[in-house]
């Protein structure tokens, strides 16, 4: 399944290997949906999602939609191949993405940024989420510019 694509991460594996805390994001986006959950006591956003608030210890979460776009927090470029084959992948960008709809209390993701010359990528871009549908049950996220 491994075609490699300048930019473009690989993607190693077919199941987001989900649990019961984690399941509902990654059914969210094989509908092309970015979910967060936000906790009902004091409005964070925790995601990746986890059992208890990491701000006020409550365990009640509601799921949001967010609305995929972000601003490009940090960045790296990856210049070394990391794995037998990744010769034709590098260079390729690795971000933290700070999702719009979570100012204030800021859910940042990891994430390739693709579609575009990681040359030119700069902290404060904007960026919208790209899918990729690896199998029945994992669609991966990544951004490109907005
Ligand atoms: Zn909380």
């Amino acid at each position: 399944m491994n075609n490699f694509t300048r930019g473009v991460t690989p993607v190693a594996q077919k199941d987001p290997y989900a649990d019961d805390v984690t399941q509902p994001f990654w059914d969210a986006t094989q509908k092309g949906k970015l979910m967060s959950t936000k906790c009902t006591k004091c409005a964070t956003h925790v995601l990746p999602p986890q059992p208890r608030c990491f701000n006020c210890q409550n365990d009640k979460f509601e799921w949001v939609e967010l609305p995929g776009t972000g601003t490009i927090y940090s960045f790296t470029v990856v210049r070394h191949p990391l794995r037998p084959g990744w010769d034709a992948v590098v260079p390729f960008a690795a971000g933290i993405i700070e999702l719009d709809g979570t100012q204030g209390a800021g859910a940042r993701v990891q994430a390739n940024i693709i579609n575009c010359d990681v040359e030119k990528i700069r902290i404060g871009d904007k960026v919208k989420v790209a899918w990729e549908k690896v199998s029945d049950t994992y669609t991966v996220f990544r951004f490109e510019p907005a």
